[in-house]
């Protein structure tokens, strides 16, 4: 059988080393993949005076699957994100970024198994119509919502909550004052609810919804929204689990998957072995999910899991004492 080849994108910052980790993990664990490097952000920037280069594009249009390091989009005019240029461009329309309790974290809470669905090309992050007025006194930008969009990505979630035997989807928008946008969103997704009557619908404004996830996570299961929602509440979702570092992301479209972990390249940290690798070890199993590898991200999950629960080999951030390499060797002993 061949080999399947994985495009792989280091990154900046800590992005070299925590997915030097994950591809060591998967190796041990017997995943057969052939790997293609290719570059993106500002190592790219360095290297070929572009932030893309056309062999990265190339690259992820080939293979398919890519797992991802995070990028550095350099502050100023003139750079637009590469991860909503990447996005858009491959329509990557769904993004899927599960948090789950580990044994083990200083997370607040233990019982946390939500997934959050963002539309992850429309809405507020469209990068449409942005104007500053000249006398720098006003600014404009437009929000898209598109019906096929909302009814695509709603449909996702509601397969998603099938497949994973989830019970409830819950549904949050702001469609009492963004009547337009958020209104549209809501109305196609309660249509496309009627056609999942084994799950049960939920409908949240997403301030309320802010205050139940703070109050009461463990009564969320799947979440669907827009983009810019989608974005702030995953990250919320994130901090009820242990913070950036326990939270996988994956893009999700009809040609193109990409995997990643939700963090930055947090360059206040880069360079000195202390970054915890499980967000993108995360992001990799939900790669392996993705390619009908449930045994191998099973594998993996498991030796995350002890190695986060015993607690001896863990990063700073997990409350342990130990480095990026020396977390990643006590999995890979686990393996
Ligand atoms: P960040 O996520 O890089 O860092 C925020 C904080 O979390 C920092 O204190 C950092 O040390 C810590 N942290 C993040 N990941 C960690 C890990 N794995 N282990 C331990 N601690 C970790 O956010 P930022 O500093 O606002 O952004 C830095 C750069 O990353 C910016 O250029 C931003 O544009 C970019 N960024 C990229 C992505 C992506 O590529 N997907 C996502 C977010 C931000």
């Amino acid at each position: 059988m061949t080999k399947r080849t994985i495009t792989v994108i280091p990154g900046d910052g800590i992005g070299p080393s925590i997915i030097d980790s994950a591809l060591k993990i998967l190796d041990k664990a017997g995943c057969d993949f052939e790997y293609e490097f290719a570059d993106a952000g500002l190592v790219a920037l360095e290297k070929h005076g572009e932030l893309l280069p056309q062999r990265t594009l190339e690259l992820i249009e080939k293979n398919r699957i890519t797992l991802k390091g995070p990028l550095t989009t350099p502050v100023g005019e003139g750079f637009t994100s590469i991860n909503v240029s990447l996005r858009k461009q491959f329509s990557l329309y769904a993004n899927v970024r599960p948090v789950l309790s580990f044994k083990g974290t200083q997370a607040r809470y233990d019982n946390i198994d939500i997934i959050t669905v963002r539309e992850n090309t429309e809405g507020m992050y469209s990068g449409l119509g942005q104007t500053v007025s000249d006398d720098g006194a006003t600014a404009e930008a437009t929000s898209i919502i598109t019906r096929q969009g909302a009814e695509q990505i709603t449909t996702f979630a509601y397969e998603l909550a099938r497949k994973e035997g989830r019970k409830k989807v819950t549904i949050v928008h702001k469609a009492n004052i963004m009547k337009s946008t958020s209104g549209l969103f809501l109305k196609v997704a309660r249509e496309v609810s009627l056609r999942y009557p084994d799950i049960t619908t939920e409908e949240m404004i997403v301030d309320a919804t802010c205050m139940k996830l703070v109050m009461n996570p463990e009564n969320f299961d799947v979440i669907v929204t827009t983009n810019l929602f989608g974005d702030i509440l995953s990250d919320l979702c994130a901090g009820l689990v242990g913070g950036l570092g326990m939270a996988p992301g994956a893009n999700i479209g009809r040609d193109a998957a990409i995997f990643e972990a939700v963090h930055g390249s947090a360059p206040d940290i880069a360079g000195k072995n202390l970054a915890n690798p499980t967000s993108v070890v995360l992001a990799s199993i939900q790669m392996l999910e993705y390619l009908g590898m449930s045994d191998k991200a099973e594998l993996i999950r498991a030796a995350i899991t002890a190695v986060i629960e015993e607690g001896d080999r863990t990063t700073r951030d997990l409350g342990g004492t130990h480095g990026t390499t020396d977390f990643t060797q006590a999995v890979i002993e686990r393996l």
